[in-house]
């Protein structure tokens, strides 16, 4: 860095990695971002993690799209290339004019001979709120119909769906920070070291000021170490631990009783329903032992306040609304949600995926999580945008899509951001699926791996080269603001959407985001009294505010929940076991993740000078006697089979993995953990199981 007092400029911005939504001062040097230091955001009170603090140079990188690319017509047939050193070997540059018409023509022209729904949308969790909403009105509006999602479709879709059954909001109940005011916590699925580490930093303090930590994991990890309990359970046995807890619960009399009665309903079936799940039954099935269990609920239930924390450890399974069902009766039959150091807080994963579901960027739901099937709903979307009838079918997921690309339905699509070539499970699928499409514009500022199946690329902002609003996984509204430029001819999400949806045949004359928040806050209820210009000053606002100085409520559902009679709701949870369990053939479990260093698919981090020097290779973790038994050493390479293919990866010893298990990180193209996974679906959140495949591990070489 060298002389830190020489910079040109600094701007107060978000770190646009983790759901955990760090605030960053960036210092910027002869147009180029030179350092990030934090700042007191509500979120992380002037802490950064690794990625917040040395991932910034990505947007430096060589390989940044500086003018737009159409596929060249020599170009080969459409595939992944996976040169690192020539990414764009099959594109040739053009003006944004040519590029635009392409873009536009192209999609339109499939709209015109196939119907709008031969068109679906993919975008991103990386973009602002204020591009977020574009995007799916663009789809909405300019083709028709629904079929417009995000990556929370990979992530948390399946706890958003239980917590808007049974508490009416798909968001946190409280902030993470809220932990400062309880007494107990249990972090279930999630490994907050490693992937919302500042959050990881308030969950420490909390211990070291006496508070009661239990983590709830297949995996271990660092928090271990400062854990009272550590339940290392069975993958996919999530349901059965947790109702094992709560029958200890049930039959020991340990419920809150006054607050059952008057907050909640369906607590006698759900207590009917519990009475099966005895310690002692499902004990060997989680591989906890019956007086753990007991322990575990006796404490939560003892707790004056307690919170609960999941990641998508819980939520990526067949069964993982099942889980956050679990969750959130754990919670409603101890009173724990309302109160200051109490609630259920899903940790989000991408620093908007908060804000991109609450603007609507998913298919069954417009802005505020407004059903599509309700006739008030798109009469008042109508009356906003201009008189477009909103079709009241929901839409189709990200795998749904995919799988009717793959069958040639949808042969059009517009991917601002996502990168489904490396993120979707049975990646291989998907890679076939983009292959066939006879269109497909990719708006992004690398050649991704989808870029590579692109017929035209248009060349995006990065997050310090634009403003707009964004939220995190605490529910806090906060203001990014553009540091540096674009380079070249790069350009911010929002008006190259803008420029798309006129060349489409819309009529739209938006010409600055404030604009478009502005037009949010007509159809969004968790904007009231969030203004633009209270953002500007002020930074971050928490969604639900209650006045125009109300900085807003970091806890919610203190005086009921926003469903019928204001209570919320129990929901019983039956074990499923995993859609595929290990046999001869595939006889260990396959567990995908992220790790530290790396963000996703990799596509920024991996173009960071310090994370990809930290974390240069493609890796998996396997427990050390694993590794002796196949003859491997740590650091050796391993071949992983499953159903669905075949990778070649290096090994390390990790005695946090157990013995049938191995973890693969999903950052890798070039050993791509996705090529392993099953695309099977939770039935409700649409989500694949990422967590848990049947997989094979030999030494590398070995047939
Ligand atoms: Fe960025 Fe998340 Fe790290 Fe904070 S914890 S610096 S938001 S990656």
């Amino acid at each position: 860095v060298g002389d830190r007092a020489d910079f040109d400029s600094e701007t107060e911005s978000v770190c646009p990695f983790c759901g955990v939504g760090c605030q960053v001062s960036v210092k910027v040097k002869d147009g180029r971002v030179k350092y990030v230091e934090g700042i007191n955001g509500p979120a992380n009170e002037g802490r950064l993690c690794v990625k917040g603090r040395f991932g910034f140079d990505y947007i430096h990188h060589a390989h940044r799209i500086t003018r737009p690319m159409i596929r060249r017509a020599d170009a080969p047939e459409k595939g992944l290339n996976v040169d690192p050193a020539n990414p764009w070997t099959h594109f040739r540059e053009a003006t944004w004019e040519e590029a635009l018409e392409k873009a536009a023509h192209g999609l339109a022209d499939l709209r015109s001979f196939y119907g709008g729904k031969s068109v679906a949308g993919f975008g991103s969790a990386k973009c602002t709120n204020e591009e977020a909403y574009l995007f799916q009105k663009l789809i909405r509006q300019g083709f028709g119909h629904n079929n417009v999602d995000h990556c929370t479709r990979l992530c948390h879709a399946s706890s958003v769906a239980a917590l808007m059954e049974n508490v009416g909001s798909g968001a946190v109940t409280a902030t993470f920070n809220e932990i400062d005011n309880a007494d107990l916590a249990i972090v279930i699925g999630a490994n907050p070291a490693e992937n919302h580490p500042v959050a990881a930093t308030f969950f420490k303090q909390f211990t070291k000021r006496g508070g009661t930590l239990v983590v709830m994991d297949p995996r271990g990890q660092a928090l271990k170490r400062h854990a009272r309990h550590m339940l290392q359970f069975r993958p996919g046995t999530d349901v059965a631990l947790l109702n094992a807890i709560m029958n200890v619960i049930v039959e020991e009399k340990l419920y809150d009783r006054q607050y059952i009665e008057g907050f909640t309903e369906g607590f006698f079936e759900f207590r009917e329903h519990i009475r099966a799940f005895t310690p002692e039954r499902m004990a060997e099935l989680c591989g906890i032992d019956a007086e753990t269990i007991r322990a575990v609920a006796r404490d939560y239930a003892a707790a004056d306040r307690a919170m609960i924390f999941w990641g998508m450890g819980v939520s990526q399974h067949i069964h993982g609304t099942d889980n956050s069902r679990c969750l959130i009766s754990l919670a409603l039959l101890c009173g724990q949600i309302g109160r200051p150091g109490t609630g259920l807080h899903p940790l989000r994963g991408q620093n908007n995926v908060q804000g991109a579901s609450d603007a609507g960027l998913i298919p069954q739901v417009l802005p505020d999580y407004q059903s599509v099937t309700d006739h008030e709903v798109r009469e008042l979307f109508r009356h906003i945008w201009g008189g477009t009838e909103i079709d009241a079918e929901p839409g189709l997921t990200v795998v749904e899509i995919m799988d009717r690309v793959y069958r040639g339905e949808i042969k059009g699509m517009y991917i601002l951001g996502e990168n489904p070539a490396m993120s979707d499970p049975d990646v291989e699928h998907a890679r076939k699926a983009l292959a066939t499409l006879d269109h497909l514009v990719v708006q992004d500022i690398f050649v991704t791996e989808t870029a590579n199946f692109a017929d035209v690329i248009l060349p995006a902002s990065a997050f310090p080269e634009k403003s707009g609003t964004v939220t995190n996984t605490n529910r806090q509204v906060q203001m990014a603001r553009k540091a540096v430029e674009p380079p070249g001819e790069a350009r911010e999400d929002w008006e190259i959407i803008v420029a798309l949806a006129n060349r489409i045949g819309l009529d739209w004359d938006y010409d600055d985001p404030r604009e478009i928040f502005d037009e949010m806050k007509m159809s969004m209820r968790s904007l009231h009294h969030i203004t633009w210009k209270r953002l500007e000053t002020e930074s971050a606002v928490t969604y639900p505010s209650l006045s125009n100085t109300d900085p807003g409520q970091s806890v919610v559902f203190g005086d009921g929940f926003p469903r019928r009679a204001g209570r919320a709701k129990f929901t019983p949870a039956r074990v499923t076991p995993p859609a595929e369990l290990p046999d001869e053939r595939f006889p260990m479990i396959l567990i995908t993740g992220r790790q530290l260093e790396h963000w996703h698919t990799g596509s920024m981090t991996r173009r960071a000078t310090v994370l990809d020097a930290v974390e240069p290779e493609a890796n998996c973790s396997l427990h050390p006697s694993t590794l002796r038994k196949l003859g491997v050493e740590p650091g050796g390479k391993v071949r992983l089979t499953t159903k669905r293919g075949s990778i070649e990866i290096m090994a390390r010893a990790d005695r946090a993995v157990a013995t049938d298990m191995v973890f693969v990180p999903f950052a890798y193209v070039e050993a791509a953990a996705n090529i392993l996974t099953n695309p099977a679906l939770d039935p409700y959140g649409k989500i694949p199981e990422f967590k848990f495949s049947a997989v094979k591990v030999e030494a590398a070489g070995e047939q």
